[in-house]
């Protein structure tokens, strides 16, 4: 079971708010339910932890992007959110504050994430950005460890925990596109061979994809082919 299930469990069929507006379930959607579509609406929000309206405020999936990590082999990064408003108050305040109130919402968003075409629990596993030891025994808590545990449970494809960073490379926010590429270079290494095709690299936000790059590399030198795709909750610039 995750972590915080409990919290999201009470909040979905107990206190039954939206986490946003704080509306009761039942008014806030089914205002915007027609008659015809009132029982689909009533489903769907039993499955969510915000109303309809402050669902359809945020802007989900932008338009994904894709770079490049050796001319023969590229990364499309697919996002769950555009970094702003809600989403973005709701990140910094879970990473950087460990405010669990702010969970819900990033779940509800990890949701949106449509499993990858032909991925499957056999054949994938998704790797979570790693943090460094020092920053986790300075925290206590891994924010993107929490997050790709629930989409592992969203997708049902299992964690796997195979790079490591071996340098701190400290925050790449406020730095420009280049220094963040330079910063980040060689960060990560493999400590085993990954056993399935599909490897699904794993951040909480993308902005340049200096980071994801920097995480496909150790990749590059395997004998075995593997596939690599990269999913965060957010994107765009911090
Ligand atoms: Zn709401």
């Amino acid at each position: 079971m995750p972590p915080y299930q409990l919290g999201l469990w009470f909040n979905q069929y107990v206190r039954q708010t939206c986490i946003l507006c704080q509306t009761p379930y039942g008014y806030a959607n089914l205002e915007v339910a027609s008659k015809q579509n009132f029982v689909r609406v009533w489903i769907k929000q039993r499955q969510m932890l915000i109303c309809m309206h402050c669902h359809q405020d945020i802007h989900w999936r932008p338009q994904p992007f894709t770079i490049n990590i050796t001319p023969h082999l590229q990364l499309d990064i697919i996002s769950a959110a555009a970094y702003k408003n809600c989403i973005r108050r709701a990140i910094i305040a879970f990473k950087y504050r460990e405010d669990l109130s702010s969970l819900p919402l990033l779940i509800h968003a990890i949701r949106q994430l449509p499993r990858p075409h032909g991925c499957h629990t056999q054949n994938s596993c998704i790797l979570p950005m790693p943090t460094t030891t020092a920053r986790l025994r300075y925290r206590g808590f891994d924010p993107v460890f929490i997050l790709a545990k629930y989409l592992a449970q969203h997708w049902q494809i299992p964690l796997w925990q195979g790079a490591v960073r071996i340098h701190d490379t400290g925050r790449q926010q406020g730095l420009s596109k280049e220094a963040r590429l330079l910063n980040v270079q060689g960060a990560f290494a493999l400590t085993q061979s990954p056993k399935v095709r599909h490897i699904i690299l794993f951040d909480d936000v993308a902005t340049t994809g200096a980071s994801l790059k920097a995480l496909a590399q150790p990749f590059e030198g395997l004998n075995r082919q593997v596939k690599l795709l990269a999913y965060t909750l957010a994107h765009g610039s911090s």
